[in-house]
């Protein structure tokens, strides 16, 4: 046989019911509280009948259970909802109590669900997620970053260079870039110290991005004592003028290098330049013809006597097309 609940036994089920519930009535006054409401409002259960809801829960209370009766008297429900109060935070459930006669709900029903320690788990789950992403980001941008000189490394510039050939052949824009040595450093660090030499080379890497300033230009470490400024939408004739201003950058430093003829530390310069190309033509033949044009006028200054610029002659290009 099917056993029975009696009215008494569910009563007591309410009473002893294991979170927080009450009954409201329409001027937010407590009808019916439960254990569990009783004790999170520190007050015996047959004192809270009668009182308003809004001595504890603050003035919002109020608001909210009259727009919880407009709800329910134009038949709509109310969805679960976060609620605030009391230093921490509840899911509360709201449901109208409605007499079979009449449609307007009398009082409601509402239950807590206290979530405070899910939502601290989730801020915490949050903010490590956020530290996470920061960390992954500056790892990646130490990562394309050359330690010493701050510059960008060779590794950005495979990633970046690529993109930016493809970039000006889709747009019909040039594209330049300056090879640039510094001349008799080994010299240099044999006089000056390692030490030294790694201050120079900083010092020239600051120099290079103060003269470099258009915002597609990227100034790279190539290695060692080499660097590669890429120029992008600049033609041969822009290029030249940048390099000259690295080098007047470099001669303002007035780095004394007594080792080396000129009395100062100085750089020669090889500039290659592409102009507007067919789309047709495989970005990596472009980036190797370029590297190995700038290569080839940097070899060529430093053949006849370093400190100086020279662009590449472009017949003697080999762009791979
Ligand atoms: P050139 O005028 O023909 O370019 O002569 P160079 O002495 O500059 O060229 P070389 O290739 O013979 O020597 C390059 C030197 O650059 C070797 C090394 O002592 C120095 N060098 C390379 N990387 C660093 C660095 O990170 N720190 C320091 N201090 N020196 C470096
Ligand atoms: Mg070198
Ligand atoms: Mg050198």
């Amino acid at each position: 046989m099917l056993s029975q609940i009696s009215e008494l036994e569910l009563r007591e089920l309410y009473i002893k019911f294991p979170v927080p519930a009450c009954v409201l009535d329409r001027e937010g006054r407590y009808i019916a509280v439960n254990e569990e409401m009783a004790s999170l409002l520190a007050t015996p259960g047959p004192e809270l009948v009668g009182r308003r809801a809004a001595q504890y829960f603050g003035p919002l209370a109020d608001e909210r259970i009259a727009r919880d009766f407009a709800t329910f008297d134009a038949g709509r429900s109310i969805p679960n909802h976060e609620f605030p109060a009391l230093g921490r935070v509840y899911i509360v459930a709201s449901r109208p109590v409605r007499r079979d006669s009449d449609n307007k709900a009398f009082a409601i029903h509402v239950v807590l669900v206290d979530i405070t320690d899910r939502k601290r788990l989730e801020t915490q789950l949050e903010n490590a997620n956020r530290q996470l992403s920061e960390a992954n980001h500056k790892l990646t941008e130490a990562a394309r970053t050359d330690a010493l000189t701050g510059l960008w490394n060779r590794h950005a510039l495979e990633e970046l260079m690529p993109w930016e050939i493809g970039r000006s052949q889709r747009d019909g824009t040039p594209l330049s870039v300056l090879m640039i040595d510094i001349d008799r450093f080994k010299k240099y660090n044999d006089r000056y110290g390692h030490l030294g030499g790694d201050e120079a080379l900083h010092a020239v890497a600051q120099a290079m991005v103060g003269a470099a300033t258009r915002p597609g230009d990227m100034v790279t470490r190539f290695g060692g004592e080499e660097f590669l400024v890429l120029l992008p939408g600049t033609d041969a004739a822009g290029a030249l003028k940048v390099a000259a201003n690295i080098q007047q950058a470099i001669a303002a430093l007035a780095i004394p290098h007594e080792a080396s003829p000129t009395g100062w530390l100085t750089v020669s310069i090889g500039v290659a330049s592409l102009p507007p190309l067919a789309a047709s033509i495989p970005a990596g033949d472009l980036r190797t013809a370029l590297i190995e044009d700038a290569d080839q006028a940097l070899y060529a200054v430093k053949q006849g006597g370093r400190n100086g610029v020279r662009l590449h002659a472009p017949d003697e290009r080999v762009t791979g097309g």
